[in-house]
């Protein structure tokens, strides 16, 4: 069903609704009164609810264990979300509004964007997109409105395999960032690959799907996922973040293996 409902609807749509359906259905997956500290069941590191398991979720494959009912977050979402809040001072540096880095969040996804709204002094967090109901800036990523060197941290994922030219995009993400600053570029990687597949003549969303992996993805990124930000420029870390967080965690938190595509300029 939630494969059906994704495919079926405009994702903006799905954006306006999700964050009154997903808390009911939530309800569902709730601990019940006996189960709570019990050591079983999931917790969400970003909003704190705690359930039996999280929702399932994909497009094409879907996952057990996936969704936040209540904020959304994915088992990316729940992963970066340590990560940032582990291994970088971004949090942190919003405690003082003279301290606060300036953070760029391309497609703002709404788990992360409701976090850093509350944390970050409204001028130092931007959020910015070409149709999304969740940005305060209607912007193509590949031609960003933005002065060069204006942000300490840019934050762009699953958003390249939708672009028409990535590489662009990549180069317009580094120049708005600041030398010294990073980046978060996350996107789907086919581990299968060892480079990236496109095809621009395939363009209707059955065989985009079939081929893709999504109706609205232009290509399938492989391992040179990080050889072409460094052709745009990027210095590139890649983080296996699962494997520094102990089996209670990642129970715990729902998380799978993804690597964390951060990059430095
Ligand atoms: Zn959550």
């Amino acid at each position: 069903m939630i494969r059906l409902i994704l495919n079926l609807f405009p994702r903006p749509l799905l954006q306006r609704l999700a964050g009154l359906t997903a808390p009911l259905i939530g309800l569902f997956y709730s601990v019940g009164r006996g189960q709570k500290g019990s050591g079983h069941g999931v917790q969400c590191p970003l909003c704190g609810a705690r359930y039996r398991k999280f929702m399932p979720y994909g497009y094409v494959e879907t996952r057990p264990n996936a969704l936040c009912p209540n904020c959304l977050a994915l088992e990316r979402h729940r992963l970066l979300w340590l990560w940032i809040e582990r291994q970088t001072d971004l949090l942190q540096s919003a405690a003082e509004p003279t301290t606060a880095l300036r953070l760029l969040h391309i497609a703002p996804e709404v788990c992360l964007s409701r976090k850093f709204e509350k944390i970050f002094p409204p001028e130092n967090y931007v959020t910015a997109d070409l149709e999304s109901p969740l940005a305060k800036v209607r912007a193509d990523v590949q031609a960003l409105p933005f002065e060069d060197a204006s942000f300490d941290v840019v934050m762009c994922n699953h958003v390249l395999e939708h672009v028409l030219d990535d590489l662009l995009a990549m180069r317009e993400l580094r120049r708005v960032t600041r030398p010294g600053g990073w980046g978060v570029l996350l996107v789907p990687i086919d581990e299968a690959r060892t480079e990236t597949f496109e095809d621009d003549s395939i363009t209707d969303p059955v065989g985009r799907t079939k081929i893709f992996g999504q109706y609205d993805h232009r290509r399938i990124y492989g391992h040179d996922y990080a050889d072409r930000l460094r052709h745009a420029g990027w210095n590139v870390e890649e983080i296996d973040y699962l494997a520094h967080l102990t089996t209670d965690e990642r129970s715990l938190y729902g998380l799978r293996k993804e690597i964390l595509y951060i990059v430095h300029k």
